[in-house]
């Protein structure tokens, strides 16, 4: 097989079954589990696959259905925006991974998959496996406590050096700002 045709495969069964482990892949395709993931490269470059803490999922189509943010309704900015995506297959929308951490928190028993954007990348990221910088000296016009997001544990730690900041794994995060906040709500929410 072709890669582009082992890539079509991977891409069929991931329609049919959402959710797949680079190990089987490999043992289906019989192929390393190397070339699996050379395979999956130009599929999570183009964004069609994201990558999660087990495995890999189709990324959904994003219905522009509401450009609003779920949590506190302001319009969402696409660059630090987050979607969640719903076991019902809806897809919310929030502005800022400040926003995304807080509604998942709320709605967490509904979400399937929680997706945001390398901050410095641009990349779509799952937002389980993301490291988030709280409190950067950095001005993004969001939500307070910021909170930014990177794939990379690496690159976060650089942007903290020149920004400072506190660097948190996803669970860590929403309590981080849950405490932040103080229990009071968001700033920005009407
Ligand atoms: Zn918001
Ligand atoms: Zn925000």
């Amino acid at each position: 097989m072709l890669p582009i045709e082992r890539q079509q495969q991977i891409l069929t069964w991931l329609e049919q079954e959402e959710t797949l482990r680079v190990s089987d892949i490999s043992k289906r395709l019989e192929v390393s589990e190397m070339t699996v993931y050379r395979d999956l490269k130009p599929l999570i470059d183009q964004q069609k696959v994201l990558k999660t803490s087990n495995g890999i999922t189709l990324i959904p189509k994003i219905y522009a259905s509401s450009n609003h943010c779920s949590y506190c309704y302001k319009d969402s900015n696409t660059r630090l925006s987050v979607q969640l995506i719903k076991k019902n297959q809806h897809v919310e929308q929030a502005c800022c991974p400040h926003c995304g951490l807080l509604r998942f928190q709320d709605i967490e028993n509904d979400v399937s998959q929680i997706i945001c954007h390398d901050f410095l990348k641009d990349t779509t990221i799952s937002a389980k496996t993301a490291n988030f910088l709280l409190n950067a000296d950095i001005n993004l016009n969001c939500c307070q406590p910021q909170v930014i997001a990177f794939e990379s544990i690496k690159q976060a730690k650089q942007f903290q050096m020149g920004f400072g900041g506190e660097i948190y794994h996803f669970e860590e995060a929403i309590q981080a700002i849950t405490v932040e906040m103080h229990g009071n709500g968001c700033f920005h929410k009407k």
